[in-house]
């Protein structure tokens, strides 16, 4: 076990294809308190996720997806619902996956390198072993040579490498990324996706993406959720059995398209309802 001794452990297997859960979220509920008002933001929410899985979350925008990246690293509870993870039950899980923010900055005072080994400072390992570290993966991040520069002087790419980079270093089987590529031109994006899926197949993590990107979730995953507007509840839970490894040409072929289709019908009737009840 990875953190403490495990109380309550998962029996049910919700997920029967992959064994043992990484993952496991059940009639996850949230709500905010602000000024008197109660905004309901996720509505029993079931969720969960393999070993070595690579699940991606697809909804309109404000339905709840950063939050429930949230309650699965532990940054906030969930007002009802259980978390497992490792099979379970995670009531200190704070620290114990990797997480890549939304607005994931980069710190501008330092270089590359001592970006990337933030992660491993805090967890107390030492400046020079964690530089060491770091240093011997600067190559397969493609930030080779850069590392003693400042974020300033990078493309757009080579930040969102550093910072994958941080992410991978912490060394946490459980990686959470929210809306990496957002920032990212298309030409960019489309080999970062790939260089992702590479490296997912080297270091065997389990991952959750944020995306609102269709190509990028079909692309990527091997199951996608898709949300409902909020509060967000699953509408649709759709397995991508596009075989691996996969390559950028498959995204004008069958059954990529289909599957685009199917994704595109369920998340633009979500967004019109978003727009057409603006108080929920
Ligand atoms: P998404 O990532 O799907 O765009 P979020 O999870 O960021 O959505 O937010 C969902 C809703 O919850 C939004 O309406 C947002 O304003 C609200 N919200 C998020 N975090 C908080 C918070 N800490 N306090 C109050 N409201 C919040
Ligand atoms: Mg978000």
């Amino acid at each position: 076990m990875f953190y403490g001794t495990c109380h309550m452990k998962l029996t049910h297997e919700p997920h029967a294809t992959v064994t043992p859960s990484k993952i496991v979220l059940k009639e996850i509920r949230k709500e905010f308190s602000a000024n008197g008002l109660v905004l309901p933001v996720l509505d029993g929410v079931d969720f969960s996720v393999g070993n070595g899985e690579f699940v991606s979350i697809i909804g309109p925008s404000g339905c709840g997806k950063s939050t429930l990246l949230n309650i699965i690293a532990g940054l906030e509870e969930p007002s009802q619902g259980t978390v497992w993870l490792h099979d379970c039950e995670a009531a200190q899980r704070l620290g114990h996956v990797g997480y890549m923010h939304q607005k994931d900055l980069l710190f501008p005072w330092r270089t590359v390198l001592d970006n990337a080994i933030l992660g491993l400072e805090v967890q107390g390992v030492s400046r020079s072993q964690a530089r060491s570290r770091a240093m011997s993966l600067t190559d397969q991040f493609g930030l080779k040579g850069f590392e003693k520069l400042y974020p300033s002087s990078l493309s757009g790419g080579m930040r969102q490498r550093a910072a994958f980079l941080r992410t991978v270093l912490a060394e946490k089987d459980i990686v959470l990324l929210d809306e990496p590529f957002g920032a990212l031109d298309a030409l960019t994006r489309a080999q970062m996706q790939e260089w992702l899926l590479d490296l997912w197949s080297t270091f065997r993590k389990t991952i959750v993406l944020v995306t609102h990107d269709v190509d990028e979730a079909v692309f990527l995953s091997d199951r996608i959720y898709v949300l409902t507007a909020r509060p967000g509840q699953v509408k649709l839970m759709l397995p991508v059995k596009l075989p691996r490894p996969r390559s950028y040409e498959i995204v004008t072929q069958e059954p990529f398209i289909s599957l685009k289709a199917e994704l595109l019908t369920a998340i633009r009737a979500e967004s019109l309802r978003a727009q057409e009840e603006p108080w929920r």
